[in-house]
């Protein structure tokens, strides 16, 4: 019985102790989206589709990154390309690509797959919408230059601005 005290009293005294030194620490929770959050450059977000510097698209529809997906949430569909009607530097390129985002576990193998480098998962999380149909991000959206809104880049302490926020 008096061991019981003594152990419980412990127990108690350590919660106590873990509490009283987060009573000196910066709180935690943020104020979103008024003030931005801080995420780590690993952090996987949405993903984007690159572009070689001459604009050509990285893709070259090989679906590698379809075969990858564990949620089988992207679809493509490749189609040749022709010196009048050229998309990406190879023989073929994605006429379609489709990422469904409710069904994608920001897993990253898709990129991982990736032989060219095309599809990156960014930092952007704020990915809420009113209907379903717009979770799937078609290949003019993945393509579009995407400047995150609410977020900035931290690496540990150092804080990188991104979109006028940062500190
Ligand atoms: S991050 Fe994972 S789940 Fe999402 S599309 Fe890529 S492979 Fe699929
Ligand atoms: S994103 Fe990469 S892996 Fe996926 S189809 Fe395009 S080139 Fe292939």
């Amino acid at each position: 019985m008096f061991k019981e005290v003594v152990d419980g009293s412990k127990e108690i005294a350590r919660g106590m102790g873990v509490t009283f030194k987060r009573l000196f620490q910066q709180p935690i929770s943020n104020q979103f989206p008024d003030e931005p959050v801080a995420v780590y450059p690993r952090f996987r977000g949405r993903h984007v589709l690159k572009r070689h510097d001459n604009g050509l698209e990285r893709c070259i529809g090989c679906a590698l990154c379809a075969a990858a997906c564990p949620t089988e949430c992207i679809y493509v569909e490749a189609a040749e390309n022709s010196e009048e009607d050229r998309h990406s530097p190879g023989e073929r390129y994605a006429k379609v690509y489709d990422i469904n985002m409710l069904r994608c576990i920001f897993c990253g193998f898709c990129a991982e797959a990736c032989p060219t480098e095309a599809i990156v998962l960014e930092h952007d999380f704020a990915l809420a919408r009113y209907s379903r149909w717009d979770a799937i991000y078609t290949k003019e959206m993945l393509l579009q230059p995407h400047e995150p809104k609410y977020i900035v880049i931290r690496d540990d302490k150092v804080f990188v601005e991104v979109n006028g926020w940062g500190n």
